[in-house]
């Protein structure tokens, strides 16, 4: 396919209707190719660079796993909207904790969470699994905005007696924090009925009737049937102490400051867990990636659902001659040049036409909420320019017909786009010669006049008066 083509392609099909993101739309963006590398990456399969340097994160046992904090630490830097606390606890602990504030109820705390120390060599399901899927939600969320604040919270020395988690959950009851449920999981990446096709893909949720967990259960199986994922739960009451989520269950002085918290992981329960279970070959080969995939999906809609995800569509449209946001209800528009990290100065309204190829993104502000869209990469103005005089058009200002003079230039696609990113009018002209565009009816202001073969193109800004 040539570069003409796929812009014409483009042109043809760039969605031009507004819609906020939806929960569904959120899912679609779990990736798997993602959570494949950073599996392979944070267990120590694949080199990785951190602080600047090539590494392989191969142990990550406590007391010897400062490169996997580090790691986790680039890795929500590299993030929008989060504060990132490395909250040290006894002489070696680390835990890595990213905060995005709700936009309205910022004291109403969800914690989505897994810890990320290991007993033996890489340990890819224990935990790198339930690790890389914080750091994925984390991915997609941190560029929405949301009601409540979400903690994405990485905790260490969970092999030695689940300490960094109880360090947190006693200073969060000390703190008076309110946190509304705990996310755990723990070994999420196993399917034995045959590793890489699909299997029966059951997983456990572990919860005991403490503080508000069995309604959390119920809040995530109602999001299991919600959407669609290739998932079957087993419930598991009374669940098991022995991960992360019972250090909330047991915070402070129990029952008064337990806090609402499950388990999610592999099938314990049905004897479905890997047979590698603390050691060495606990590896990435050993996965069931699709399942997984499944597994961080259904984290994602529950987390999303929970957070209270604010209706902004923060996605960008392209056309041959413009960016245009597709939220058309925001307060504020500033557009992006991503290659500098700077706003482009009078690029403020939900179009922006580029006047050189890049890359651009878009802020929008509603109400509380900023959002910025992911960076697009503009190369429509690589399509040869037509010639001087080449294609003529007349009259600029116009009041009813505008001419379009093509010479000997045939096979033209002209389509005028209004300053929102509308397409208001499209023609093709096989011949070439002399076009004439009906623009009588017409509101008044400026528009732009795309026109387009499968060789050259060009924009022209028209005044309709
Ligand atoms: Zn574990």
């Amino acid at each position: 396919m040539n570069k003409a083509y796929v812009l014409v392609t483009i042109l043809f099909f760039g969605s031009l209707c507004s819609y906020g993101q939806s929960i569904q739309d959120l899912i679609d963006e779990v990736s798997l190719p993602e959570l494949t590398q950073k599996i392979n990456e944070f267990s120590g399969e694949i080199p990785t660079t951190v602080n600047g340097n090539s590494v392989t994160i191969i142990n990550r046992q406590q007391a010897n796993n400062d490169l996997a904090a580090d790691y986790l630490v680039e890795q929500f830097q590299a993030m929008d909207n989060l504060t990132i606390t490395d909250q040290a606890f006894n002489s070696n602990g680390r835990n890595i904790i990213a905060t995005q504030v709700g936009k309205t109820n910022p004291n109403n705390i969800y914690i989505i969470c897994a810890h990320y120390d290991t007993v033996a060599d890489y340990c890819a399901d224990d935990n790198a699994t339930g690790t890389i899927a914080v750091l994925e939600v984390a991915r997609i969320l941190s560029q929405q905005c949301m009601d409540n604040t979400i903690v994405y919270a990485l905790w260490d020395e969970e092999e030695i007696g689940l300490l960094g988690s109880n360090f947190y959950a006693n200073q969060a009851v000390a703190n008076g924090d309110n946190i509304l449920g705990v996310l755990n999981m723990d070994m999420m990446g196993y399917d034995s009925d045959s590793p890489g096709q699909p299997g029966d893909n059951q997983f456990d949720i572990d919860y005991r009737n403490i503080a508000g967990s069995v309604a959390m259960k119920d809040d995530i199986i109602s999001v299991l049937n919600s959407y669609t994922f290739d998932l079957s739960v087993v419930e598991v009451n009374p669940g098991t102490t022995a991960s992360d989520h019972s250090s909330f269950w047991f915070a402070g002085n129990f029952p008064n400051d337990a806090i609402s918290a499950v388990l999610v992981g592999e099938s314990w329960e049905t004897n479905d867990e890997t047979p590698f279970y603390h050691t060495s070959g606990d590896r990435a080969s050993t996965l069931d990636f699709q399942y997984y995939h499944e597994m961080v999906k259904l984290i994602t809609a529950y987390t999303a659902t929970k957070g209270g995800l604010l209706d902004v569509d923060n996605t960008v449209s392209q056309n041959m001659t413009m960016l245009t946001s597709n939220e058309d209800l925001a307060s504020s528009y500033q557009w992006y040049d991503c290659d500098t990290d700077m706003a482009i100065t009078g690029a403020t309204s939900q179009s922006f036409v580029p006047s050189s190829n890049g890359n651009y993104a878009v802020e929008i502000t509603m109400g509380s909420c900023t959002e910025r869209s992911e960076c697009l990469l503009f190369e429509a103005l690589n399509v040869a320019s037509f010639e001087d005089g080449e294609v003529i058009v007349y009259p600029n200002p116009v009041k009813n017909h505008l001419q379009i003079e093509s010479g000997n230039i045939s096979d033209l696609e002209m389509k005028l786009y209004d300053m929102s990113g509308k397409l208001v009018r499209s023609i093709q002209s096989a011949s070439g010669t002399l076009t004439t565009i009906d623009v009588k009816r017409l509101p008044q202001g400026v528009y732009f006049l795309s026109v387009l073969n499968s060789e050259k193109g060009g924009t022209f800004k028209i005044i309709k008066e």
